[in-house]
């Protein structure tokens, strides 16, 4: 896997191996059309997971609230309950290892974050937080093959569902990695993001020594972000993220496109799912809250012996909760989706749960998807042709301009909300 011309990963090799067909590949990739889908996969791994949401997948239960042994939440993105949990697997023996995307030092090569193999409770909590920024498997992949033990892995809804199509390929795989652990996703953003960053922070980005996407400020509502960049001298800049040209999470700012394909939102084919809350009174709470999905009964003992050790604090929620946490994830990944497979294009044909379908959206939603699939496409390209020329401020226009008539479509009101949604 190497980063391409954008800052997203593409896997390499001979030339012309896109083209050529392999039964493996159409097996394990997670956006093949051929590969299983979710539902089938959560029903082989999970067959006496006793709910089912069309939404949430095959599940056990589901809580919000936040992990309570000290350090976890004041050190994760949400409630720490990520971290909490792989050290848990770790502490009462039932993993040797968890692979998780940690910090790197970028004078190696460029890179600011890459998954490890963690294999003490310190290194597990050095790497809490979510990162906003493209990793790949194959490294440590690589070293679960050449190393028997037990492994948990985290990633995102897509990576958890590439780790279980090749645990049905290989048996190595099936018997080491014992657990999976997902992480709720609204979508993956390249590389580019964090050197928008520091041009928008006035730093030169080879200048950046660390990246904190979320950085956690208990004074204020959990869902008002701000990154934060360390520099080599030891200063750190900071912004708030609705100060970013390309900080609005919805309008698509350099998504990774297979995003585009993706009906997962909450990680179906994991053991656990993680996400933040984000509905009030916990939205507005700064120390971060947790929803969990679970899925495997190990999960749920390990979970309920947490609660009653008083280890977790955590409530018991219905489908409906959790859905309404990600109700924009949501809408992008059903309606959306839905809309989006409707527009003719060349290629592999992805074969979603979702089908194509634009009746029933107002003119409105139709333009929001449009734009928010346009500011994805030219966001790479008009950030690749400013770094080309270096000239930072002409990404930042567009992309302030770019901003601008999104948030037009999306949230005007008046004259020019009713002219939207009178137009047909
Ligand atoms: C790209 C991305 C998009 C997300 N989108 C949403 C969303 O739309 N809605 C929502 O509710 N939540 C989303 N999340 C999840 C959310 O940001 C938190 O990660 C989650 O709530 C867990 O928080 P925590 O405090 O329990 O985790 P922590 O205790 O902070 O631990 C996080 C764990 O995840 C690992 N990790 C961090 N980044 C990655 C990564 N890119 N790939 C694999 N492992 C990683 C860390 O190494 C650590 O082990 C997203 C996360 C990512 C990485």
């Amino acid at each position: 896997m190497k980063l391409d011309r954008y800052g997203q990963y593409k896997p390499t090799g001979p030339a012309g191996w896109m083209r050529r067909k392999s039964r493996e590949f159409a097996r394990t990739c997670p956006f093949s059309p051929s590969a299983k889908n979710e539902d089938a996969l959560a029903e082989a791994l999970f067959p006496d997971a006793d709910r089912h949401d069309s939404r949430l997948g095959r599940y056990r239960s589901a809580y919000v609230g936040y992990a309570a042994d000290e350090g976890f939440r004041d050190h994760g993105s949400s409630g720490g309950l990520t971290s909490w949990v792989l050290a848990e697997l770790l502490g009462t023996g039932r993993i040797d290892g968890a692979a998780h995307v940690v910090a790197t030092d970028p004078r190696h090569d460029g890179l600011f974050f890459r998954y490890r193999i963690s294999r003490t409770q310190d290194e597990i909590r050095a790497g809490a937080k979510s990162r906003y920024y493209p990793v790949e498997l194959s490294e440590v992949l690589g070293i679960i093959h050449a190393n028997p033990g037990r492994y948990a892995v985290v990633g995102i809804p897509c990576f958890i569902k590439a780790i279980q199509l090749l645990r049905r390929d290989s048996p190595i795989l099936r018997e080491r990695i014992r657990f999976t652990l997902g992480l709720f996703c609204g979508h993956m953003k390249s590389a580019r993001f964090a050197e928008s960053l520091a041009w928008q922070m006035g730093v030169p980005p080879e200048d950046v020594q660390g990246v904190e996407f979320r950085r956690k400020d208990p004074d204020r509502p959990a869902n008002w972000y701000t990154a934060q960049l360390t520099l080599r001298d030891g200063q750190v800049a900071q912004k708030d993220w609705w100060h970013l040209a390309d900080g609005d999470w919805g309008a698509g700012f350099f998504q990774n496109p297979a995003c585009n394909f993706c009906d997962d939102v909450v990680a179906e084919t994991a053991d656990i799912g993680f996400g933040d809350a984000w509905v009030e009174p916990y939205s507005s709470d700064g120390r971060g809250t947790n929803v969990v999905i679970v899925r495997s009964p190990e999960m749920e003992r390990l979970v309920k012996t947490g609660i009653e050790q008083g280890r977790l604090h955590l409530k018991p929620v219905d489908a409906r909760f959790v859905e309404q946490t990600q109700a924009a994830g949501f809408r992008q990944r059903r309606e959306g989706l839905a809309y989006r497979l409707s527009w003719r294009r060349p290629g592999v044909k992805p074969r979603k749960r979702v089908q194509p379908d634009s009746r029933g959206l107002s003119t409105r939603r139709k333009l929001i998807y449009r734009s928010r699939a346009l500011i994805t496409a030219c966001s790479h390209r008009v950030f690749r042709f400013a770094r080309l020329i270096r000239r930072p401020g002409l990404y930042i226009r567009w992309a302030r301009l770019a901003l601008t008539i999104y948030h037009g479509l999306a949230y005007s009101r008046g004259r020019l909300g009713a002219m939207i949604d009178r137009w047909e």
